[in-house]
């Protein structure tokens, strides 16, 4: 695999990155994952718009133009040949010369990989087909979720604890209330509302929830803005999460509860469709 680091397209075992680099001694960084269906990039402006919010909040510095970022997705899909899969992007506040806690001076220039992941047939999972189960965890994570961190440690132990459980999934609980799945956004379906949480330093903003829920809203389905409990989930007709990755993804159990018919529901599987066939036509 041919990846970017630094202004360098390099063959992967030649990309090195410093043992001081904050990234890797303080979680100090940020990323972004972008889709790629048929080698074009989906929701590519979402992701740049939300990658410089981060970039933002956490007083980080990169001065990679949209253009520049646009010219570097292409030439990895190209030097590649990726069809599907995705690209992803990480931004560090670079390499600090040293462990420290504050930041390294003005100027220090912040280190940039980018990399693609091949996995071909993306938009046919047959998870998708089945719908997956979640557990429950509690959201013990810090209170700025909306920024997106690399650090996804608390995410990796739901993950693990939902496989130990021998479910494909984990939602966070915070307060009584669902707050995001451990890397997706999440919504149930009752009566034919769709429910999902409000945007809040609470959970990321998704930018697969984004356009679903403008979807949503233009095949005239009701869209409800408020969170939601694991009782009020098992009590719903259906469920489904959201993801750059995985599109939309139909719900079938939660902590041990089947809901609805115990398959996708048709709510979860035409958002799926509506999804996939109108991100296709932004994809660039
Ligand atoms: N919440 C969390 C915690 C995530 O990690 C992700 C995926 N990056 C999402 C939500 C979904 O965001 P997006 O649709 O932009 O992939």
């Amino acid at each position: 695999r041919i990846v970017y680091l630094n202004g360098e397209y390099l063959p992967e075992e030649e990309a090195q990155v410093s043992i001081f680099d904050r990234g890797f001694v303080m979680g100090d960084a940020v990323y972004e994952v972008t889709s790629v269906l048929g080698g074009k990039l989906l929701e590519f402006e979402g992701h740049m718009t939300r990658l410089e919010r981060s970039l933002r909040e956490l007083e980080m510095v990169c001065e990679i133009s949209r253009e520049e970022w646009l010219a570097i997705h292409r030439e990895l899909l190209k030097r590649n040949e990726l069809v599907d899969g995705g690209i992803y992007l990480q931004v560090t506040r670079g390499n600090a010369g040293d462990r420290d806690f504050h930041y390294p001076p003005a100027g220090t220039p912040p280190t940039v990989v980018l990399y693609t992941q091949s996995k071909p047939g993306l938009a046919n999972d047959p998870k998708a087909e089945k719908g997956i189960r979640v557990i429950s965890v509690p959201d013990l994570r810090w209170h700025r979720r909306d920024i997106k961190t690399v650090q996804l440690l608390y995410a990796s132990m739901a993950k693990m604890a939902a496989e130990k459980a021998g479910k494909e999934d984990a939602w966070f609980v915070e307060d009584g209330f669902v707050t995001e799945g451990s890397s997706n956004n999440c919504y149930i379906v009752k009566d034919g509302k769709i429910i999902t949480r409000q945007l809040s330093n609470d959970i990321l903003h998704g930018i697969t929830r984004a356009s679903v829920l403008k979807m949503a809203a233009e095949a005239q389905m009701e869209v409800v803005e408020r969170p939601f409990t694991i009782a009020e989930a098992q009590a719903a007709d259906e469920a489904f999460y959201t993801s750059a990755s995985a599109f939309v993804m139909p719900i079938v159990e939660v902590d041990g509860v089947e809901l609805g018919t115990g398959k996708p529901g048709p709510v979860s599987k035409r958002l799926r469709e509506i999804y996939l066939e109108e991100s296709a036509k932004t994809a660039i």
